[in-house]
């Protein structure tokens, strides 16, 4: 039976058999028994399924996976121990030394470490492009190495919109996959892969979760990249890995190629897998998801036209506003709300965004985001203080730039805390 978001969210990945509990179990074990030493052979030879070592499979972690999966309509889904390690996979499942990424340079800060800095000591080349750009300049960045194209569908912090099906045209007409970072959208929100997408990833940290209480990501495959049209590009999935069995992923596993390249190399040699305990956690988050999303969108619009008539507030970017510039993007791909995170100025200096902050009450400073607290954040303060105030704006983010994240409490709380903190600046 096709199910809808919100009955994904609560019955997605287990379905509990006759006598088993209702709720899905912790297996928090390392390693699963057999009887005989062939039963254990046939696991090795993918003879027979079967968990072994729960660094490639655990059936906690298996269930989450697969709720994940079908939220975003994918094919497969693995979960890894953060969403860096998330986005490090999906990008080092096609990439090896001597290659190349494009991504749009309105991404998360850690992203953008990874990709500029860590991927280039492995030697894969990363160029960033200003998605505002024109098809012509875009097109330039291309190159005959180059494996794949990375966006965030709305960025941390800036909160710009991707225009998903326009970068997926662009990437399938130069033969790679489109790489979708969904993590503040969440697919309750948006779901990249019915604009063309093919991958996406996640920080289940975030929303996900929902309340701080796990570090986690996830890589989610739809299934619809034909890696064998371009098989010279991919020999990594369309050739045989000796080091494993000599088995070619796209012959023997076909729409599920990336997905098990990805378990059976990467966390066999790289682990990264997030604890059973961590994915019962996550489990619950996403439980509420659908719930949660619907009132961070409410709430944080509410909180944006707020900000938006207030004369200390110099701008607000918040796509589901009229007046912002991704207005246009957001109606088109988050036609039910965006997310809760807004980004504002306050006029004057660093200072007074630091005294505004300091005043609050029960509005937290934390580097965290994304989840049922609210929470605020100033870039230029914390995540990015070693940066000038030059190199902020290069980065694209102005040094006056408050990341505010509105939670799931009474949003005339949270409208009433912000109000008294400004009374005192
Ligand atoms: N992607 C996005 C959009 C993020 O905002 C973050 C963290 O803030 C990450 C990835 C990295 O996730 P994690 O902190 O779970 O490693």
């Amino acid at each position: 039976m096709k199910k809808n978001l919100e009955t994904i969210c609560i019955h997605g990945g287990w379905k509990a058999a006759k006598g088993e509990p209702q709720q899905l179990p912790i297996y928090q074990s390392t390693t699963f028994r057999y009887e005989t030493s062939d039963q254990m052979a046939r696991l090795f030879d993918l003879k027979d399924n079967g968990y072994f070592y729960t660094r490639l499979a655990n059936p906690t972690n298996d269930a989450v996976a697969k709720k994940i999966a079908a939220l975003e309509g994918g094919v497969g889904a693995v979960l890894t121990s953060s969403g860096q390690a998330a986005n490090f996979y999906a990008i080092f499942n096609i990439c090896q030394a001597g290659d190349h990424l494009i991504t749009s340079n309105n991404i998360y800060g850690g992203t953008f470490n990874l990709f500029g800095v860590t991927l280039k000591k492995l030697g894969i080349e990363c160029t960033f492009v200003d998605p505002d750009w024109d098809d012509e300049r875009i097109e330039a960045a291309f190159r005959p190495n180059t494996k794949c194209f990375f966006g965030e569908t709305i960025s941390n912090p800036g909160g710009r919109i991707f225009d998903i099906e326009r970068f997926a045209r662009l990437a399938h007409s130069h033969g790679v996959p489109l790489i979708v970072d969904n993590t503040f959208a969440t697919p309750i929100n948006c779901r990249p892969f019915e604009w063309g997408a093919d991958i996406v990833t996640h920080s289940t940290t975030k929303y996900m979760d929902g309340h701080a209480t796990q570090v986690g990501g996830c890589v989610v495959d739809s299934g619809n990249f034909d890696w064998e049209a371009q098989h010279d590009k991919f020999t990594c999935l369309t050739e045989p890995d000796e080091s494993y069995h000599g088995l070619t992923y796209t012959t023997s596993f076909d729409k599920m190629a990336y997905i098990t390249k990805m378990v059976v190399q990467l966390m066999r040699d790289l682990g990264s897998i997030p604890a059973p305990q961590n994915c019962f956690l996550l489990n619950l988050g996403l439980e509420t998801l659908a719930l949660r999303m619907r009132q961070h969108c409410a709430n944080a619009l509410k909180v944006a036209r707020w900000l938006e008539q207030n004369d200390k507030v110099g701008w607000v970017n918040y796509a589901s506003l009229p007046s912002s510039r991704d207005h246009a993007l957001a109606e088109k791909y988050l036609p039910n709300g965006t997310c809760g995170v807004i980004a504002f100025g306050l006029k004057g200096s660093r200072e007074e965004a630091i005294r505004f902050m300091d005043n609050l009450d029960f509005i937290s400073i934390v580097t965290h985001v994304a989840d049922a607290r609210t929470c605020v954040l100033h870039p230029a303060s914390h995540t990015h203080r070693q940066l000038t105030d030059e190199q902020l704006r290069e980065a694209g983010i102005s040094p006056d730039l408050v990341r505010l994240s509105v939670g799931i409490e009474n949003v005339d709380d949270i409208i009433a805390d912000l109000q008294q903190a400004m009374d005192k600046m």
